[in-house]
């Protein structure tokens, strides 16, 4: 059986660890944010969006007080999980991966992103690509370039 692991979050401004089961980040377990001193510094939540509708999370009293219990929380979870409900956590974290990778590539370059925008005389700027847009603008375009006297 795939054992839970864990992965410190680095960006986490106090100690949190991400806990994984096999490649699907499937809860954590963190020191809580502005609590008084008296009440438990711990917290841990157990469960993944998308893919799995039952989550839960509690505070405990230790780094290992939260371990233990969303180990236990684990073990009833996963028998009623599937592949299928792993593959749509995997599906939403590859997509977000493309769309930060094609936003990056865009950032980038903007030179090679050709533009279809157009200037119309008429004020308008349209994109040349659209067919709607275009023959809207079509006739602004060839009255002005009589007017001026322009030939093709
Ligand atoms: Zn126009």
């Amino acid at each position: 059986m795939t054992e839970l692991a864990r992965r410190r979050d680095k960006d986490a401004p106090r100690e949190k660890w991400d806990i994984y089961y096999d490649d699907v980040r499937v809860g954590s377990i963190g020191q809580r944010a502005g609590v008084p001193n008296h009440v438990d510094q711990w917290e841990w939540k157990c469960g993944f969006y998308p893919g799995c509708d039952r989550s839960t999370a509690g505070p405990a009293g230790s780094f290992d007080q939260a371990r233990a219990a969303l180990e236990a929380e684990w073990q009833q979870l996963l028998p009623t999980l599937t592949e299928a409900n792993f593959q749509a956590w995997r599906d939403q974290r590859d997509w977000i991966a493309r769309k930060q990778a094609m936003w990056e590539r865009g950032e980038k370059l903007p030179s090679q992103q050709p533009s279809s925008l157009m200037r119309c005389p008429c004020g308008a700027t349209f994109d040349s690509h659209r067919p709607a847009e275009s023959q809207i603008h079509t006739p602004h375009i060839y009255a002005a370039q009589k007017r001026d006297g322009i030939r093709r």
